[in-house]
């Protein structure tokens, strides 16, 4: 399958290491087309490693949601390249595409978008029904994804009869069950207080010190300020990026490692 790891995809993969970039954006624009066609990217390009985290802040409008549905191959981008874990959504069709983010993707949005009539359990499990998982092992996963969230006990619980912190919970589980390489939130404090706000953004971080690259779109500034990296986007472009001033050389990819340990050397207080 072409979106294995050891396909030697070569986008944004560091010298001597097999794995590609988490995601990869290469001058790509986004036209919603309708009576007036919409210029929502023009012209983007992101690379975020494997086990990197960033946010991504701007003002209202300015594409972050279009480049955050790109990232997660929820749409295509009308021109230039994306590639999800070595993968580019070009070459892919529609299955093959669900396939990838089923594999590599979690997704967490502002809204929860959970299923109301379902069980927090069910509503985690069905994070993993495009990964052709069997139902018993997709029920037992969920369950211990909910446990790692902290809601063992709201299993059974329809999602209707949850709280928004206890929702949002339920949404990183589902985002977590499959093990994603890539994690993706769109404002997912937005809707919280500031409580289970803190609660949902210690859960993302402890998803990424356990591996996954992590992408948080956020209006809060303590949030921004707390990730290793800022990505600023406005009018469709990005015009600044913190690691574009850390990372000294062009060879971006290869410089991801030190980074990432100076981020982590810098960060070990924090997360203890
Ligand atoms: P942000 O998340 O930064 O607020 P968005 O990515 O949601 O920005 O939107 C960027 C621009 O694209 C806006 O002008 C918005 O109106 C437009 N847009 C977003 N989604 C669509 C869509 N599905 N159809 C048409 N226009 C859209
Ligand atoms: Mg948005």
């Amino acid at each position: 399958m072409r979106t294995h790891k050891s396909t030697g995809l070569d986008a944004g993969t560091a010298a001597g290491s097999a794995k590609p970039a988490a995601l990869e954006l290469r001058d790509v624009h986004m036209v919603y087309r309708g009576a007036v066609p919409v210029h929502s990217l023009r012209g983007v390009n992101l690379t975020l490693a494997r086990g990197e985290s960033a946010a991504v802040v701007g003002p209202s409008g300015s594409g972050k949601s279009t480049l955050l549905h790109l990232a997660a191959g929820l749409d295509r981008p009308t021109g230039g390249q994306v590639r999800i874990a070595g993968a580019s959504l070009a070459g892919l069709s529609d299955a093959a595409l669900s396939g990838l983010r089923a594999r590599h993707v979690g997704v967490v949005f502002q809204q929860f978008f959970l299923m109301e009539r379902l069980t927090a359990v069910e509503n985690v499990a069905a994070g993993l029904l495009y990964r052709g998982t069997r139902s018993s092992i997709r029920i037992t996963a969920a369950h211990q994804a909910l446990k790692t969230v902290g809601l063992a006990h709201r299993a059974s619980h329809r999602a209707a009869e949850l709280s928004g912190g206890e929702r949002q919970r339920v949404a990183i589980a589902r985002a977590l069950v499959g093990r994603p390489t890539l994690i993706l939130a769109d404002e997912p404090t937005g809707n919280l207080d500031s409580a289970n706000g803190a609660r949902v953004m210690e859960l993302l971080h402890r998803l990424h010190e356990a591996g996954a690259a992590l992408l948080v779109i956020t209006h809060d500034r303590d949030i921004a300020a707390a990730m290793p990296r800022r990505v600023e986007v406005r009018d469709g472009l990005i015009i600044s990026d913190s690691r574009a001033a850390i990372a000294r050389n062009t060879g971006e990819a290869a410089n991801t490692q030190n980074t990432q340990d100076t981020v982590n050397a810098e960060n070990t207080g924090r997360h203890q």
